[in-house]
């Protein structure tokens, strides 16, 4: 089973988010276990403050080292042998791709720091911190939201997590092209009507004409995907 232990100043924002769907019922079934932590409960402040203001001035305040090292060093307690991987969710991380999620969901133990104000102390960095991860080019105001979307795409990810494992084999980013259009009931709506060959039950000229459909897709879209030149069957 895998483990996640996250480290947020906001611990309530995660039951409504973890508690619902597809990642409540990766719990249920002990694919994964997630704890959340709230840092202050780690702090030595008698006002449980868990920031300061930055040496040299500038605007906001910064994560003390402390109540992070002392959080960590409790979750993940033998030093020097720790498996664990360190998540700093930064904008100045690697950005969190289908890719990256993949290799995250075949580790045992995540534990996820979540930051706020203007970030943490360089030496969390420097020290704890194994990878630095970013949803993507912008900037939050923390990162409990980076941190639920991690878990999320890569709890999906874990092993006999979705009810049906090949749904996620063949979706976006899974073999490098974006997903095929999908038509359910009824076959004509409102004039518009469903590709003859998704109502023919020929199962090769579907998957033929799925592929040229993602295909095409993702030539229009994402052509940097094709370039990575990951997918197959092209
Ligand atoms: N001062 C930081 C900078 O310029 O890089 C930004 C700090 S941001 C306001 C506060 C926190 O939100 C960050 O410490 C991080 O945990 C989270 N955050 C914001 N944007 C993010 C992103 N794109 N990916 C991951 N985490 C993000």
């Amino acid at each position: 089973m895998m483990k996640i232990d996250v480290l947020t100043i906001f611990p309530k924002m995660f039951a409504p988010v973890l508690n619902e769907s597809i990642i409540k019922r990766a719990q249920i079934k002990k694919r994964v276990r997630i704890d959340i932590h709230d840092l202050r409960d780690f702090t030595t402040d008698k006002h449980r403050k868990v920031d300061d203001r930055p040496f040299g001035g500038g605007p906001g305040m910064i994560f003390c080292p402390q109540p992070i090292f002392s959080a960590v060093e409790s979750i993940v307690p033998i030093r020097g042998k720790r498996k664990a991987k360190i998540i700093l969710l930064t904008p100045q991380g690697k950005k969190l791709t289908h890719d990256l999620a993949k290799k995250l969901s075949r580790q045992k133990h995540l534990v996820l720091i979540c930051g706020h104000y203007e970030g943490v102390d360089q030496r969390v960095r420097k020290k704890l911190i194994t990878d630095e991860i970013s949803i993507g080019d912008y900037v939050l105001t923390c990162g409990e939201l980076p941190a639920m979307v991690l878990i999320d795409c890569v709890v999906r990810l874990i092993p006999k997590v979705l009810g049906k494992d090949e749904s996620r084999d063949f979706e976006s980013f899974s073999q490098g092209l974006l997903e095929y259009p999908q038509y359910t009931r009824p076959a004509v709506f409102r004039g518009m009507s469903t590709p003859r060959v998704l109502l023919s039950g020929n199962h090769k000229l579907i998957e033929k004409w799925r592929k040229d459909m993602a295909l095409k897709l993702t030539k229009t879209r994402r052509p940097d995907l094709l370039k990575q030149g990951r997918s197959i069957d092209r």
